[in-house]
């Protein structure tokens, strides 16, 4: 299979076909913020997207870019995480019907969050069955059209979308700093960045314990790693895909680290201070801004804030720890 590498046309396009759907995120800021690191930081709030997180943005373009034939047969996805809730929200605003393979373990919230979209949940073990066969196997007996969460052309295109609005909103950025998982979110902006902000430092930022990007950024290949274990569970990939690495090679200056303890201080910087719920995840960005793992003294930074999906009984754990 021929790869597809999405460029910034693809973002424009993406754009178009998410209007009215996605909700434009406002761009937060915070003097005591700026004051921290001596520096203009802008917020993108993706924590207030729809179901929660930027995942959304490519869901809908990769949904919107089927044509009606291939929408009448669905779409197939999995995950345990925001990219399912994502699939299943956009497929029933596009009346597409969706099924989502997904752990027979998944935490009930996230199960009955996909489910109350209208998804049909098709369960595995996860110890012992590979999702992606099972997947595989569901779309061909349907001619379903598989949505990934992140190796995907369509899918990065849309979740690039984010980015480029914080541009329109704020104007050209010296850094733009951007939560690493499987490197959908962070190709796509830096597509976005690379186009409307020209000159803009581009870094990712990952899990100390899973730093895979950043490994496979130093030795120019992908670098495949045990999936690691943090309280940031949505950048818990074991490699970057396929048709985003090269435009994390080409546009990507470094990817930098940040520890689960650094990502518990930011959560509780911004329920504090900025009144905002932004899960483990979501703070990657922010947390090596904040703990001066860049140095961004006197520049303008965007900061992705990917998401602000955490349960309640989680979220109070975290911050009376
Ligand atoms: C999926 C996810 C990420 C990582 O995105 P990738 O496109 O896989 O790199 C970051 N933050 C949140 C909240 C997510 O749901």
């Amino acid at each position: 299979m021929s790869l597809r590498i999405p460029t910034y046309a693809d973002v424009e396009t993406a754009r178009g076909r998410i209007a009215g759907l996605a909700h434009r995120t406002p761009v937060l800021s915070s003097r005591t913020a700026d004051a921290r690191v001596g520096a203009t930081l802008f917020f993108k709030a993706e924590n207030l997207q729809r179901a929660g997180a930027f995942k959304f943005r490519g869901a809908c373009n990769a949904i919107g870019a089927l044509d009606a034939d291939a929408r009448k047969r669905g779409v197939v996805s999995y995950s345990s995480g925001n990219h399912a809730q994502a699939i299943a929200y956009a497929a029933r605003l596009l009346d597409v019907a969706a099924t989502i393979v997904m752990p027979s373990d998944a935490p009930a919230i996230k199960l009955s969050a996909t489910k109350g979209y209208g998804a049909e949940i098709i369960f595995y073990d996860r110890y012992n069955e590979d999702r992606e066969e099972i997947a595989g196997r569901v779309a061909a007996e349907r001619g379903a059209a598989i949505i990934p969460p992140y190796d995907h052309p369509d899918v990065i295109a849309g979740q690039g979308t984010a980015v480029a609005e914080m541009v329109e909103d704020v104007g050209a950025l010296d850094m733009l700093v951007v939560p690493l998982g499987g490197g959908g979110l962070l190709a796509g902006s830096a597509l976005a960045a690379g186009a409307l902000s020209p000159g803009c430092r581009v870094f990712g930022v990952e899990p100390a314990v899973g730093n895979d990007g950043q490994q496979s950024l130093q030795k120019g290949e992908i670098v495949r790693i045990a999936v690691p274990k943090s309280i940031a569970d949505g950048a818990l990939t074991p490699a970057v895909g396929r048709c985003n690495f090269p435009i994390l090679r080409e546009r990507v200056e470094n990817v930098v680290t940040v520890s689960d303890e650094e990502l518990v201080d930011t959560m509780k910087f911004f329920v504090e201070r900025m009144k905002i719920v932004v899960e483990p995840t979501g703070c990657l960005a922010a947390a090596a801004v904040l703990h001066a793992k860049l140095d961004c003294a006197g520049l303008r930074v965007g900061i992705v804030l990917s998401g602000g999906n955490v349960d309640l009984p989680a979220l109070a754990g975290f911050l009376a720890g």
